[in-house]
């Protein structure tokens, strides 16, 4: 888009700091079931699941999981198996070697510093091995503590979309987001913006004629 088509449409729009309110609430009634689509029953499944979500699918994961945490309930038991037998067993989630290795490093310093529970802050979750801070922002945000805006490639298109950051890098992306969307929604705010992408603004066509927020979207095509 031509620049002086950007700058036009910014300011029909107005300033993001008026709109991230109304998206907000608009979000949140189109998408009330917006939520993590991993499935876990405690602190520890979550994290393990989140470890296993990088690269594949949340669907996928959860397939694996099904059984995997019927076989693996506490940080000792990923220890007790050997290495290759947890290989094959997350194996269909890919990167099964390397996930293996993070997870064992993981459930060994969640035994030898955290007494087995998963921690709930972000400087001691990205202590554990293999936790990046996407994953450690998913796990504390789940655990009812966000301590910042989970960033994945739906919350990135759609931030760029709405105007509400020029950046690409997803550390630089959250570092607005965190000033620009108001605490309380830190939490949520990444899981409307995931479905608001999956089902209107997809990724190659985004149906901006069936969208609620088009009126607050510097790139709505209508
Ligand atoms: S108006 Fe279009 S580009 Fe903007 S958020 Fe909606 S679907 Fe996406």
């Amino acid at each position: 888009m031509p620049r002086s088509y950007v700058a036009e449409a910014r300011k029909r729009v107005g300033p993001k700091k008026q709109r991230i309110r109304p998206v907000i609430d608009r979000l949140a009634i189109e998408h009330a079931d917006a939520a993590i689509a991993l499935t876990f029953r405690s602190p520890l499944e979550l994290l393990v699941s989140v470890m296993l979500s990088a690269q594949t699918t949340d669907v996928n994961v959860n397939k694996v999981t099904e059984t995997l945490f019927v076989k693996y309930t506490t940080p000792e038991d990923y220890l007790a198996a050997p290495q290759e037998e947890l290989e094959r067993d997350i194996f269909a989630t890919g990167f099964y070697r390397q996930k293996a290795r993070s997870l064992r490093g993981t459930m060994q310093m969640l035994l030898e510093e955290f007494d087995g529970e998963v921690p709930r802050t972000l400087p001691e979750l990205v202590r554990l091995p293999g936790v990046a801070r996407k994953t450690a922002n998913v796990v504390s945000s789940e655990l009812g503590n966000p301590q910042g805006v989970v960033v994945d490639t739906h919350v990135r298109r759609l931030s760029q979309r709405l105007g509400f950051t020029k950046e690409d890098d997803p550390v630089r992306i959250e570092r607005d987001l965190v000033k620009l969307v108001p605490r309380e929604d830190w939490g949520r705010f990444p899981h409307l913006l995931i479905w608001h992408g999956r089902r209107v603004c997809i990724a190659r066509a985004p149906r901006c004629e069936d969208c609620v927020i088009n009126d607050l979207c510097p790139s709505s095509r209508v």
